[in-house]
């Protein structure tokens, strides 16, 4: 679309959040998009049908699709919101799924070779965690974790470790890691995937799950990665309402991701892309406001007597590794963090049970404050040893700061906090 680039001057990740994407002109001039509630399309003949198979399986230029044949293969909502993530994200091409799981699997399924090695950083996501160590151990996957991301020896070292297992084929990044906020530093991710094709010939992908802070504060392909992946379900959809995940990248690696989609059956559906494009509107409102409300209450948390230790990364140390790869990297602090109690799973819970503002639920980046005990809960299915290592212990609680008045999430802290 030519109003994207008004005298060529390009336009702001905030503005094309508005409106990238969709063209009046495809739907009767409707302002915004209208949702396509059709599993099915009609050809228009005979011939075109053929033609239509011929471009979808023989492959066409990205983005000259000429049409639709089933939605499972791709439909125009699915197009438009591919469209403006990939905008965000700074990539030639993206493809959005039923969920951040279904995105995570269908990539690693896609990309993977059998007997294949992935390196990752810890903490995982719990359920990219179970993935990893549960079904796809047992399709003979193996896993290496990097203790610190952050530190060339301990990421050396995990990289050794990988290549004496096999042949290593993804480099699995969560930076900021969920739930604990731990920072990668994707140059060295990407030197060491430099190291590694070196010593067994093929590079491996690396994949950088970009949830905790979403595409207007952090782009990692602009750091060597070679996909991004984001669970829309959180910040980008924003209110706690829908399923999705989206991965960007080249257009190579994203025609190989949607035609493995089509067979897995893990596309996003209609209504959900018309949510998240309505969504993503507002993203950039939501994300300063919930910004702005988590430094009020991390700073009020760790000036506490009765709070231990909080891990917002605007409190990164100045002349540390992380808090170097932070300032590279990323362009704001995040509203999700953990903080410890100075008590056990019996006083996290007294605290919990207080609250009346916050809501106790798993998930983030929604419009509402949410808060949970992480190792009785989001955590739950990670082993104690792999959960306390990476920092998650009895009085550890994730919060995800909402768009609410500060306020009165501070008097909703201060009244819990006396049940500890
Ligand atoms: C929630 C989440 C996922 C999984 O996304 P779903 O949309 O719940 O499937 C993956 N990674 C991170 C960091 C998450 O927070």
């Amino acid at each position: 679309m030519t109003a994207d680039r008004p005298n060529e001057r390009p336009l702001s990740p905030e503005t094309l959040a508005v409106s990238h994407g969709y063209d009046p002109a495809s739907a009767r001039g409707a302002a915004k998009p209208p949702a396509y509630f059709s599993s099915t399309f009609c050809y228009p003949s005979a011939a075109e049908a053929k033609a239509l198979h011929v471009a979808f399986f023989d492959g066409v230029e990205a983005g000259a699709a000429p049409g639709y044949i089933y939605a499972r293969l791709g439909h125009p909502n699915l197009d438009m919101v591919e469209a403006r993530l990939a905008a965000l994200d700074g990539a030639e091409d993206s493809a959005c799924f039923a969920a951040g799981m279904a995105s995570i699997f269908t990539t690693l399924m896609a990309f993977l070779t059998p007997g294949d090695v992935i390196l990752h950083t810890r903490p995982l996501y719990g359920g990219t965690d179970a993935l990893i160590y549960g079904e796809l151990a047992r399709l003979g996957f193996k896993a290496v974790g990097i203790t610190d991301a952050v530190d060339p020896a301990a990421v050396a070292a995990a990289a050794d470790a990988a290549m004496a297992a096999g042949r290593v084929g993804f480099i699995w990044v969560e930076s900021p890691a969920n739930p604990t906020a731990t920072i990668a530093d994707l140059a060295l991710i990407s030197a060491t995937a430099d190291r590694i094709a070196a010593s067994q010939g093929s590079r491996p992908l690396i994949a950088v799950d970009n949830t905790f802070l979403g595409p207007l504060v952090s782009n990692p392909l602009a750091h060597g990665a070679d996909l991004v992946m984001t669970s829309l379900t959180k910040y980008a959809a924003g209110h706690s309402d829908l399923l999705a995940g989206g991965i960007s990248g080249s257009a190579d690696l994203i025609r190989r991701l949607k035609a493995a989609r089509t067979l897995f059956g893990t596309p996003l559906d209609a209504h959900s892309c018309w949510l998240l494009l309505r969504s993503l509107e507002t993203l950039g409102l939501r994300t300063e406001r919930a910004f702005a409300n988590a430094k009020a209450i991390a700073t009020y948390l760790k000036a506490h007597p009765k709070i231990a230790s909080v891990t917002w990364l605007g409190f990164l140390e100045e002349g540390t590794p992380a808090r170097a790869a932070f300032d590279r990297q990323y362009r704001g602090t995040g509203s999700t963090f953990v903080f410890r109690i100075k008590g056990d799973e019996a006083a996290a819970f007294r605290f919990l049970d207080r609250l009346k503002v916050m809501r106790m639920a798993v998930s983030l980046g929604g419009t509402e404050t949410l808060i949970c005990h992480s190792a009785t809960t989001t955590h739950y299915a990670v082993p104690k040893q792999r959960r306390e290592e990476v920092g998650v212990n009895d009085s550890t609680l994730r919060i995800s700061v909402g768009i609410e008045n500060p306020a009165d999430l501070l008097a909703d802290l201060e009244q819990a906090l006396e049940a500890i």
